[in-house]
Formats: structure tokens, sequence, C-alpha cells
């Protein structure tokens, strides 16, 4: 078997265009050299499915959450049924939870108040917490301040509070979150060519803070524009990493994999110790 080790931070494997070919996407994965995959929720039952399947597959974990379009049918029985599912033993993080205020499916404030109370179920639980942010990358800012203030577990085994998933803002908002104790997931988008944006992300973040995703079945790579997304793909998010730091893809595959274990814990058992 290769060294090689590549990690996809968020995926959503139960989506109804890809779920029914899971079997084979985490085998192609496999093939590909993926070691750890993420099934984030965006509502209770994707939430479920996301723990189901990773009962099925070593590799897989799952995070739970209600994303914010759904925000809406998030409230306290919601809210008790999600504590449940959080207390899986593969359920490693909180997510994919946040604003979206470009879509704006569910009221704003409704949005905030989904969040902050997902935010302190994290905290409660000790895990980490998968963001999602769209026109809203200054608006979560004191929503995740207050989140790190509290978020003491995570702190106390030097582990990060979270990943930024496939960050939308700028290099100064992406810092701002990378300083305040979160990592920034970089997606395949990064290869398309008018995505400055994301390569300067690359560029500028430190590459300890750097992790990788597909987002699958959304965001395929250049070269399957137009197709559905798979984690096998991941390693298109690594290569744009690694062209955009002009470093090798080997070291952007090994720090992006380390990091991801760190942010992760129970990933460690599936991802080779970092190189001193
Ligand atoms: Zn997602």
């Amino acid at each position: 078997m290769s060294r090689l080790a590549l990690a996809d931070t968020h995926c959503h494997l139960q989506d109804p265009k890809i779920a029914v070919r899971a079997e084979e996407l985490v085998a192609r994965a496999r093939e590909a050299g993926v070691r750890f995959i993420l099934v984030c929720g965006y509502d209770l039952p994707s939430s479920a499915q996301a723990l189901h399947l990773a009962d099925r597959f070593p590799e897989v974990y799952a995070a739970v959450g209600v994303h914010p379009h759904d925000a809406k049918t998030f409230g306290p029985s919601a809210a008790a049924e999600l504590e449940s599912l959080a207390r899986h033993p593969k359920c490693v993080a909180i997510g994919e939870i946040g604003l979206d205020f470009y879509r704006e499916l569910s009221p704003r404030s409704t949005q905030r108040e989904a969040l902050e109370a997902q935010l302190q179920l994290a905290t409660e639980l000790g895990l980490p917490v998968s963001v999602h942010s769209r026109g809203a990358e200054d608006a979560i800012a004191p929503h995740l301040e207050r989140y790190a203030a509290a978020a003491n577990a995570l702190r106390a085994q030097g582990r990060p509070l979270g990943v930024m998933h496939c960050f939308g803002g700028n290099a100064r908002q992406a810092l701002r979150y990378a300083d305040l104790g979160f990592f920034v997931s970089i997606a395949c988008t990064i290869g398309y060519p008018k995505n400055e944006r994301a390569r300067e992300l690359a560029r500028t973040l430190p590459l300890s803070a750097l992790v990788a995703e597909t987002d699958a079945p959304y965001l395929p790579p250049q070269w399957a524009r137009g197709q559905v997304n798979e984690p096998a793909n991941v390693r298109a998010a690594v290569e744009g990493i690694a062209e955009a730091r002009q470093v090798p893809f080997e070291v952007a595959a090994a720090e992006t994999t380390a990091n991801t274990a760190r942010l992760f814990a129970p990933a460690e058992t599936l991802l080779p110790a970092r190189e001193p």
C-alpha cells in the first residue's frame, strides 16, 4: 500500500445524488489514498445517515448538525435529538453549521439562534465544529469568538476549535479565524481558472492551518465540472494547495492530513504519525 494518505474533511456521501453508490465511492477513495472521510450532516435525517455510513466503513466518520438553510427546522426537540446523535462514538464534530446570508433560506435571526445552540452543544461535548459561512464571513465572527472563549475542553487538549469549510472570504478574514483557533478548508474549486481568491488563501495562511475537502457531490474539480464530485477527488484540492504554495504535492498531502488528525481526534488511529 502506498504511503500516500489523504483526508477529505467535508463531504455529503449521504446526498441522494451519490448515496446509492457509497460503497463504490468509498472503495475509489481508498484506491486514491484517501484514509479519512468526514460525512457532514445538514439536517437531522442527513446527520443520522452520516452516522449510518460511519458505522459501515472504517475510514468514514460523521459530523452532525443543522445547516443554516435548515435553521428554521431547529428547535428544542431537534436540539435534543441532535445531542443524542452527537454522542455516537464515530461523531467527531458538530456540523455543518453556520450562517448563509447569500441564499438566506432561513431568516437571519433564526440562523443565528440555531448556530448559537449548536456551538453550545459542541462546547458541552468538547467537539470541534465544521462551519459554513456564505455572505456572512464577518457576521459570523462574534459567534465564533464567543465559542472560542468557551471551548476549554479542546483548548486543554491543544486541539483546533473547528474548520471554516470551503471558506469563501478573503485572506484577511481567514487569518482572523486561523488566529482564533480554526483551520481553513480548501476545496477542489481552488483549481478553477478564476478562483485566484482561493489560491491566495492557500498561499497566505500557514500550511499548519490548512485542510482539504471535496464537499461532494458538489464542487467538482476543473476537469470534472458538471459532474458529481466524490471523496477520491480530494487530491485535486491538495494539488491546488501545493501549486499555490509551490511545495511538492507530498508535502501538502502530509501536512493537510496531519492537520486533519489534529482536528478530528479519532482520525489519529487511521493516519500515519507526522514525521519530525
Ligand atoms: Zn457541505
